[in-house]
């Protein structure tokens, strides 16, 4: 069977560039690398699906020494406005996080396992040119996810 390359438009978050980007973050913006920051970071490289601030609190609260909440919720503010974290709205209204990449990204949601996968290109740019137009409207953002079944589980 022949291997079908990904398009070019899906993006493939791997964790060490995630790391090293959070990282990079990090210096320029004078924050410094803590011990519970970096304990953050790496719970959230092992989630497979989105997580909430409350499960990463709770799973963090198993092992030794636990980051404090407020760390872990700075910490998730602090990535999800610079684009580091995705913030994803299931099927269900609940909403989640994952890692992401900064830039203007879109993600397909598995509605069966939870898979989440990003891709680039919006197509929306024509419709919202029209849409301001048509309404006057001052537009300044937009959300849009697409729900589904992955190839694993259709
Ligand atoms: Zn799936
Ligand atoms: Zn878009």
């Amino acid at each position: 069977m022949p291997n079908r390359p990904l398009s070019a438009d899906t993006i493939h978050v791997s964790p060490d560039v995630w790391k090293q980007g959070v990282r990079a973050l990090w210096r320029t913006t004078g924050s410094r690398v803590t011990k519970p920051r970096v304990r953050v970071l790496d719970a959230i490289m092992r989630y497979q699906t989105p997580f909430s601030a409350e499960q990463l609190c709770a799973d963090l609260g198993q092992s030794i020494s636990p980051p404090g909440r407020a760390t872990v919720y700075r910490t998730i503010e602090q990535l999800s406005e610079s684009g580091w974290l995705a913030r994803i709205h299931t099927q269900t209204g609940e909403a989640g996080y994952v890692p992401s990449l900064p830039g203007h990204l879109h993600h397909l949601i598995c509605t069966t396992c939870g898979v989440v996968i990003a891709f680039e290109g919006c197509v929306l740019d024509d419709l919202l040119v029209r849409l301001s137009s048509q309404t006057d409207f001052a537009i300044e953002g937009h959300l849009l996810q697409i729900y589904g079944r992955c190839a694993t589980c259709k």
